[in-house]
């Protein structure tokens, strides 16, 4: 695998729980569970991984990792898009049903060297403080990592657990 290439060049973080988080990809590690996300998987899939971003603590944003080292949606198999996609619309599907946002921002930069979506849901508050717009999100994301109380992190740990109910429990739909 193209993850021995990173074997020399260990990244270090903090998750927003406090925890030090070690790795050669971050998405890498994520996806094969060698580092623990802050509330755990929300979906464990063939080729995919979703769980809260383990960095910035906003209730309700996931992170959708392929398994795979890839680094494009054109570097993905047939089987891998249809399991990506279908994770994704269910994600999106759950956060509303459940309240989170009633819109999702989506964002996925071929400059990440590992595959990986992030699904961002918009928030009153996000368009009170930075406006509307794609341009706001590193805004919103500095900010979130910043401001966040223990009521925050009490959230996001929730609402990631309702998510992973949610989608348990209508996986067969
Ligand atoms: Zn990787």
């Amino acid at each position: 695998m193209e993850e021995t290439i990173f074997a020399d060049n260990i990244h270090k973080t903090k998750d927003f729980l406090g925890h030090e988080l070690s790795f050669d990809c971050m998405g890498c590690a994520i996806a094969n569970e060698d580092i623990m996300v802050p509330g755990g998987p929300v979906y464990r899939g063939k080729f995919c991984f979703l769980a809260s971003d383990p960095e910035i603590p906003i209730p309700g944003f996931l992170v959708l990792n392929a398994k795979r080292h890839v680094n494009s949606f054109a570097e993905l198999t047939l089987e891998e898009r249809q399991e990506i996609g279908d994770i994704l619309a269910r994600a999106e599907l759950a956060l509303k049903r459940l309240g989170i946002t009633k819109e999702i921002t989506l964002v996925q930069e071929e400059r990440s060297a590992h595959f990986h979506i992030w699904i961002f849901p918009m928030q009153p508050w996000m368009i009170q403080k930075f406006g509307t717009g794609i341009s706001t999100l590193r805004e919103v994301a500095a900010y979130a990592k910043t401001h966040a109380t223990e009521d925050t992190i009490r959230e996001v740990l929730d609402v990631s657990s309702c998510i992973r109910d949610e989608l348990t429990e209508r996986a067969a739909l």
